[in-house]
């Protein structure tokens, strides 16, 4: 057996929310809603259940699809993607992560990291033989430095796995560090495969900018994109790549022997939510804010010290003023003893760097989290 697999323990996600079932907690965890989504995108997926749409689709993704998330980004990110050549359909951002590291790194090519990490991609990097080389960003900020950069990056990167809006930090990288990691990347030939799960999640007015929309990243960055984020239906795992056709035409080839082809009724129901007006995913930042100020307020009238959340589904709180330094322990008294499931953010990182914030999951019903605050009272 692989040790890299072999030796890992169970995620940190499915921990908690296993934890959270045993225990009867309030699950703010995993990154999941509590709402079921849109209804018309889910009655649009059942519609081409029962209308027949369960056959393999083409390898690459259905056509509605391909062109529904070309027009997407040309709407709200002003790219141009030919749906033809440079827009793949992968079930999830985790197909997407797997098949591009499988497909571009070489054993021994070294990979550039930035900590705090989502936790698949440090597994997957060394499975494909990559050598890490870790960036480690630090609270509040999680910026980037030129210092940094120069340590990490040398004539054997060949591949940058750039997170943003990062989870679990919930920052949205400034101009300056995206102008800075595409200046690296440009100085030593690498490819930056960036994981944008998050883009739509932004908020206060943020726009998201694509690293491959910086002069110079068209021809080397692997955009990587998830309806589970932008549609608020996580199970879905509906997942897509843009990419420059010399590129996606290697990571197709691994796409194709991991997992062919993705659910052809969801492909059509998340080409037709794509489709739909401004005001619906306005909305949904809108709902999700409004959220985040909810449980930000309320941990705060409590005592709790809360870092700024800019995107993403989550918050973090900052354990060190309440005499805490093991994340951990934290959070395992947190779901045994208080009943309220949450992650530990040293997780994120490989030798536990950060080990004083606590990320919770605020994309819940008002009832939700105001049950999980009524239970993390007299804690701080
Ligand atoms: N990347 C990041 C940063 C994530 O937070 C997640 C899941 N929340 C994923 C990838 C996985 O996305 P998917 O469920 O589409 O595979
Ligand atoms: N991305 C989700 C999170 O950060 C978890 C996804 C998973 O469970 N693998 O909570």
């Amino acid at each position: 057996m692989n040790p890299i697999f072999a030796d890992l323990p169970t995620t940190v996600f499915e921990t908690m929310s296993r934890l959270a079932r045993e225990t009867g907690a309030v699950n703010l965890g995993q990154g999941f809603p509590d709402d079921p989504g849109p209804e018309d995108v889910r009655r649009k997926a059942a519609e081409a259940v029962v209308g027949g749409w369960n056959q393999y689709p083409p390898m690459m993704g259905i056509p509605e699809l391909r062109e529904g998330i070309a027009r997407h980004y040309a709407h709200w990110q002003g790219m141009s993607f030919d749906p033809g050549t440079e827009v793949m359909v992968t079930s999830g951002a985790t197909e997407a992560l797997a098949g591009a590291l499988f497909a571009l790194i070489e054993p021994g090519d070294e990979v550039v990291l930035f900590e705090p990490m989502y936790d698949a991609y440090l597994p997957l990097v060394r499975r494909a033989g990559g050598v890490p080389r870790f960036v480690t960003l630090t609270p509040p900020q999680f910026g980037l430095t030129e210092e940094a950069l120069a340590a990490a990056f040398s004539e054997r990167t060949k591949v940058v796995l750039f997170n943003n809006p990062l989870n679990p930090a919930a920052t949205v990288a400034s101009a300056e560090d995206l102008e800075l990691l595409a200046r690296f990347c440009i100085r030593f030939g690498a490819v930056a495969v960036c994981d944008e799960v998050w883009e739509h999640v932004v908020f206060d007015g943020r726009r998201h900018v694509p690293l491959i929309s910086l002069p110079g990243m068209r021809e080397r960055t692997v955009k990587i994109g998830s309806a589970g984020k932008i549609f608020n239906l996580t199970g879905w795992k509906v997942g897509f790549v843009c990419a420059c056709p010399e590129i996606l035409r290697v990571l197709a080839k691994a796409h194709q022997f991991l997992t062919f082809t993705t659910p052809p009724n969801l492909q059509a129901a998340v080409a037709y939510g794509l489709g739909k007006e401004d005001g619906h995913f306005e909305a949904l930042r809108a709902d999700l804010a409004r959220s985040r100020d909810r449980f930000t307020a309320g941990l705060r009238d409590l005592g709790f010290a809360v870092l700024p959340s800019a995107g993403t589904y989550f918050l973090n709180i900052d354990i060190a003023p309440l005499g805490e330094a093991d994340d951990v322990s934290f959070c395992r008294r947190l779901v045994e003893e208080h009943g309220v499931a949450a992650i530990p953010v040293s997780a994120f990182y490989a030798e536990r760097a950060v080990a004083n914030l606590v990320r919770f999951c605020f994309a819940k019903r008002d009832e939700t989290l105001d049950a999980a605050l009524e239970r993390l009272a007299g804690l701080a």
